[in-house]
């Protein structure tokens, strides 16, 4: 193992404000799951993507599961979501006893197919079986085809969930990644572009909602002084402290996904010419947060495969990953219905097997990030010439 400071795939990335508000915190004693950070960070997060509401809660996934809730999904019922994602978004379709249907992606964004979804969505109206919402998650930072999706959403009136804990900051013709749906879910994870240590918040245009989202995220405790509940709830609040390092990490979001933008451009000057090697592309009228560069690997052409190249690093102690594992092949689903691009051709299996995720922190120094483009072309080019 090289000696060498490690290289992470993302990494946490402070601006040195955050300690003010935890401080604030401190001073006044807010040291709860409620307080000033916590109104301050949603409303501040909901003026940054333009909706009227947003509420902070403990986890990415937590916010997906209060969504699902806040549409009434019951054990028995469907839900549709996007294969190619990380276990989160469909883990909380589990948490209500309800069955999941993977729709694979499309080759433009990577994201969610609206030609598979179109189809599961006629055969579910077919067996009257109509999903209770899709799961639609912008993947490594890039915005689904939204306006092709909503058409088809509104057509079978189904709601919309957006699943956007990566795409913070993007944007799709000039609105914000995360606010299509009827509900928006953001993460503040360690590993996200901005972060809270751990922590999420769902977003909204139905203020109504919202406060059923607190209402449940706190246990749901009636209005009586004595401890009342007629259903069942969660401890899913943000605490004050978190809020404020949200708070700080909120201003510097716009320099965070620049700065991403930049990793990724160089990459992209350091491998674009090379024939095998193919980025995720930047849809026409998007604009992309590049949470994470993510590129194909033409094993033919190459010479080597992802695996090949994530150990590679990993001998220089630089962290590079695979793309998501589909979750239609995932154990934990074996036996659920999954809906293809086309009829013989999955892309989310193919993305699986040829693509990769570079180190790509905002706080990543070019020197790093040369040590990571160096590190491949050699491998590329010992490849190359056997
Ligand atoms: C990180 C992530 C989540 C979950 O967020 P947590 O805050 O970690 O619970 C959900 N969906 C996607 C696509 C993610 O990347």
């Amino acid at each position: 193992m090289s000696q060498q400071e490690r290289i992470f795939l993302s990494s946490p990335h402070m601006s040195g404000n955050e300690q003010k508000y935890i401080n604030d915190a401190f001073d006044t004693n807010w040291i709860a799951p409620l307080g000033p950070n916590v109104d301050g960070f949603e409303r501040e997060l909901a003026d940054y993507v333009g909706v009227r509401d947003a509420a902070a809660v403990s986890s990415g996934t937590a916010a997906i599961h209060l969504a699902l809730r806040l549409l009434d999904v019951q054990a028995g019922d469907k839900v549709f979501c996007s294969s190619l994602t990380f276990v989160a978004s469909a883990n909380p379709i589990l948490y209500q006893g309800a069955e999941p249907v993977f729709i694979d992606s499309e080759p433009d964004t990577w994201n969610i197919s609206p030609n598979a979804l179109e189809r599961a969505l006629v055969d579910a109206e077919r067996n009257h079986r109509l999903p209770k919402a899709v799961i639609i998650v912008n993947l490594y930072g890039q915005s689904a085809k939204m306006d092709e999706l909503v058409a088809i959403c509104d057509r079978y009136n189904v709601p919309i969930i957006e699943d956007a804990a990566e795409s913070l900051g993007a944007t799709y013709k000039g609105k914000k990644s995360g606010t299509f749906g009827k509900f928006g879910v953001y993460s503040f994870n360690g590993n996200k572009i901005i972060t809270t240590s751990g922590g999420g918040m769902l977003v909204s245009n139905d203020v109504e909602a919202l406060k059923k989202a607190r209402f449940l995220a706190t246990q749901a405790r009636d209005l009586a002084p004595h401890y009342q509940h007629s259903e069942i709830g969660y401890n899913y609040r943000m605490s004050n402290i978190l809020a404020g390092i949200g708070r700080a990490q909120l201003e510097v979001l716009d320099e965070r996904v620049a700065a991403r933008r930049a990793v990724y451009n160089r990459y992209v000057v350091a491998f674009g010419d090379i024939d095998g090697i193919t980025f995720m592309p930047e849809l026409k009228g998007t604009y992309h947060n590049r949470w994470l560069t993510t590129l194909i690997i033409d094993r033919d052409k190459l010479g080597v495969t992802p695996m090949q190249v994530i150990e590679s690093l990993s001998k220089e102690n630089i962290e590079a990953r695979p793309v998501w594992k589909p979750l239609h092949l995932q154990p934990l689903f074996e036996s659920v219905k999954y809906y293809s691009h086309e009829s013989n051709r999955s892309i989310s299996d193919e993305l699986f097997v040829s693509g990769i995720c570079l180190p790509s922190g905002s706080n990543m120094t070019e020197e790093q990030q040369n040590r990571v483009i160096q590190n491949i072309i050699k491998l590329l080019n010992q490849r190359m010439a056997v």
